[in-house]
């Protein structure tokens, strides 16, 4: 399925004539059907050292059955060691701040989302080179499984 929708993208960013954007974007899919209800599509992201921003555009494919309330995701993109103390923070602030404390020290936060709805967060990757990074939702419970590595790739 992974692989279906690369290429699917590529033949349309193909036609386009951009390759560009192909390098410097990518889309994670927080909860489907198909990965289940609490899951990312992916446990890694690497970003071309050549990228001068990267996006991750993430999307919540849930059932509308699995509200906001019950069953958000968020992304957040933290270094390794801030994740405990950005976490939380952010579960201390509450859904009404949808999970997210602010000045808690994370890079780059989507909104939290529910079924239906995505977010694009963008990273200027001059400003990641040397640290390690990852990605998680703040939702309450959810960082266990909910959780990946960022990389840079310093050869593409
Ligand atoms: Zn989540």
């Amino acid at each position: 399925m992974r692989l279906f929708v690369n290429a699917l993208s590529l033949c349309l960013l193909g036609s386009s004539g951009t390759s560009f954007a192909s390098k410097c974007e990518t889309v994670v899919i927080a909860g489907s059907p198909e990965i289940g209800p609490m899951a990312y599509n992916t446990k890694e992201i690497v970003i071309p050292a050549s990228c001068k921003t990267f996006s991750i555009t993430v999307e919540n494919k849930n059932p509308a059955a699995m509200t906001k309330a019950a069953m958000g995701h968020n992304l957040v993109v933290v270094e390794a060691a801030k994740k405990q103390d950005v976490e939380s923070k952010s579960i201390a602030a509450g859904l009404g701040s949808d999970y997210l404390a602010k000045g808690s020290g994370y890079v780059a936060a989507s909104k939290l989302l529910g079924p239906g709805e995505k977010d694009t967060v963008k990273l200027e990757v001059a400003q990641l080179k040397d640290k390690a990074l990852k990605f998680f939702c703040t939702f309450p419970g959810h960082s266990g499984i909910m959780i990946g590595d960022i990389k840079i790739d310093p050869k593409s």
